[in-house]
């Protein structure tokens, strides 16, 4: 060992420590950047489509209250079709269904039926006597609809007038009826891109005309209070500016449900003194909402609850939401922001402090805190925040820190076991180490019955050369000297015998070579390296310094398993190559 030792490995551990400082920036520099990513998603509203699946199904499993029992549908069903007939019906059916809501009470009457265009006019007359008779206050559909291209034909040739293109109308129903309505709305219900319905306008206006949401409508005359306008809704709106459906269950298990048929039975069996199957009471003081459930047919919705959901049963359940005042909150762009940053620091803190096992499971249990939260919050005040943003941005950004943890790990390790199994000076492996290696392979060429030798190699006068130019340049003449044998013993010996050279002592080196005999060790290898080493110019400061080195080889005999009795032999040679006038090579035996 010498002095300089110390100062070079100081130097070393300095440099690590600087490009570990560096590190550090970089990770910091990358949790931010990933921070600044999804801040930008969530500015471009790009992973919106994923928060819609996630509300989805916390609106599968929040029921928003009890369905309302003052609402009851009335529907057209497969077995009224059955039993009635095919569809569309006559409309003096829908006259018997608005006279017999009407005498057995009901709040109001939503009839969501097309009609706009006249049929007979026996059975137009009867439905506009019949609303005639109405006491229950009434409501109809208008409908938005894409406007007909106008066109004539001129010697059977069309001449478009008007494309229409893009443009909507109102479609209201025909004035005979609409005269007798309370009040109209409309009936749109546009699905989301992916074909889901998740939300309505409370009001839409196209040309001159402006109308509210029909179940809106009716729900707050029922309160009796006014229907909130547009800016009243700000809370409520999406970033779609829309309003989202809260559900409140399947329509089919909630609601009061009746079948129009046997509805009708019921009147007529009335009438003829029997018993209803339904009774009027039933009916009294509810809303009475009248439409198609037939599968089918365009009123059938895709829904987050189900893939066909009436749009009787959608009205109710926006209905329910009015009259229950439980809507679906939406958390303010600003709010969300805030959420996100916060998560992001958050998590940023936890991942760079937290070690060991809490380090593995910071971040999923991060991510199930925050669906968690968001859930707890979403069923107790109905507020919706964006829950796939933050929690993508904490699982990144945990994956980023395991993986910089492991990577930094990884590198310390493989950096420890350089420290531990090298030589500082000449870094060849040190002595322990390379028996640890030399054992092993000494087993394995001793099982295969395979030649294996040792050189033991000692620099000629060194104690001289440090005397005369001192222990720096000793060390220098160390170092050389390692560097020559290794590089000797890549360039010519075969790649896959992997051979080892290790620091034996002070200035004695060892060299293991596999499948080797006595003589090719002796005459190629070892002298190859004694010959390099003597023609290799040493200088120290201008002078030139000679270098030499002796060098005693062995072999392994049959039936030895450990390398001792084999070095012991190299030993001994390499003594007498020191004898016999050192700067050669002597092998066991000689
Ligand atoms: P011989 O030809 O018989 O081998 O003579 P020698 O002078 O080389 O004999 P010896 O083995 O006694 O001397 C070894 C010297 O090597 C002693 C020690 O001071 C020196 N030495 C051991 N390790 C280091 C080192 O790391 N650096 C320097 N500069 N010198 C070292
Ligand atoms: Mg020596
Ligand atoms: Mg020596």
């Amino acid at each position: 060992m010498t002095s300089h030792e110390p100062i070079e490995a100081t130097e070393k551990l300095f440099t690590r420590t600087r490009s570990r400082g560096y590190r550090e920036w970089v990770r910091f520099g990358t949790y931010f950047l990933i921070i600044g990513i999804f801040a930008f998603l969530l500015g471009t509203h790009k992973l919106d489509r994923f928060e819609d699946l996630v509300r989805d199904s916390f609106l599968k499993h929040v029921a928003w209250g009890q369905a309302h029992p003052g609402i009851v549908l009335i529907e057209i069903s497969e077995t009224a079709l059955d039993e009635v007939g095919p569809w569309p019906w006559p409309r003096s059916y829908h006259a018997i269904m608005a006279r017999l809501l009407s005498e057995w009470k009901a709040a109001a009457i939503v009839l969501d039926l097309d009609l706009s265009e006249p049929t007979d006019s026996k059975n137009d007359q009867d439905l506009a006597q019949s609303l005639e008779k109405v006491e229950a206050p009434l409501y109809f559909p208008v409908e938005l609809k894409p406007q007909k291209e106008k066109k004539f034909w001129v010697h059977g040739m069309p001449v478009v007038l008007d494309k229409g293109e893009g443009k909507k109308v109102w479609v209201h129903a025909m004035p005979e009826f609409e005269k007798k309505a309370r009040a109209i709305g409309h009936n749109d219900l546009t699905p989301d891109a992916d074909g889901i319905l998740r939300r309505f306008d409370p009001f839409i206006t196209e040309g001159k005309e402006t109308h509210p949401f029909l179940p809106l409508r009716v729900a707050f005359d029922q309160m009796k209070k006014p229907i909130p306008s547009s800016p009243e809704w700000k809370t409520f709106e999406d970033p779609q500016g829309k309003i989202l459906i809260p559900w409140s269950g399947a329509w089919d298990r909630g609601f009061k449900r009746y079948n129009y048929a046997e509805l009708i039975h019921s009147f007529y069996a009335i009438q003829k003194g029997m018993r209803p199957v339904i009774d009027p009471g039933l009916i009294a003081g509810k809303i009475c909402l009248v439409g198609p459930v037939t599968s089918g047919a365009t009123e059938l919705k895709v829904t987050p609850l189900y893939a066909a959901y009436a749009k009787i049963g959608i009205y109710a359940q926006i209905m329910n939401a009015a009259l229950t005042g439980n809507w679906v909150r939406p958390v303010s762009f600003w709010g969300n922001g805030i959420c996100l940053l916060g998560s992001g620091c958050l998590a940023t803190l936890l991942f760079v402090t937290l070690s060991g096992t809490w380090a593995l499971v910071a971040g999923p249990l991060l991510v199930a805190g925050w669906f968690a939260f968001c859930f707890g919050v979403f069923a107790k005040w109905h507020l919706g925040f964006y829950v796939i943003y933050p929690a993508l941005l904490m699982l990144s950004l945990f994956i980023f820190s395991a993986i910089y943890v492991q990577a930094t790990a990884m590198r310390e390790k493989s950096h420890l076991f350089h420290l531990a199994t090298r030589d500082g000076l000449t870094d060849l492996y040190v002595i322990r180490h390379f028996r640890m290696i030399m054992n092993q392979i000494v087993r394995e060429a001793s099982l295969r019955k395979q030649p294996l030798s040792v050189i033991l190699l000692d620099i000629d006068n060194f104690k001289k050369i440090n005397d005369t130019y001192g222990h720096l340049a000793g060390d220098i003449v160390l170092k050389r000297t390692a560097a020559t044998i290794l590089a000797l013993i890549r360039k010519h010996r075969p790649f896959r015998e992997i051979d080892f050279a290790a620091r034996y002592g002070g200035e004695e080196f060892i060299v293991m070579l596999r499948r080797t005999g006595l003589q090719e060790a002796a005459e190629t290898t070892a002298e190859r390296i004694r010959k390099q080493i003597e023609e290799t110019r040493f200088e120290w400061e201008g002078k030139p310094i000679s270098v030499t080195v002796s060098l005693g080889v062995a072999t392994l005999r049959p039936g030895e398993n450990v390398p001792d009795a084999m070095v012991h032999r190299s030993d001994m040679a390499l003594y007498k190559a020191k004898e016999s006038g050192k700067n050669r090579v002597c092998t066991e035996g000689q």
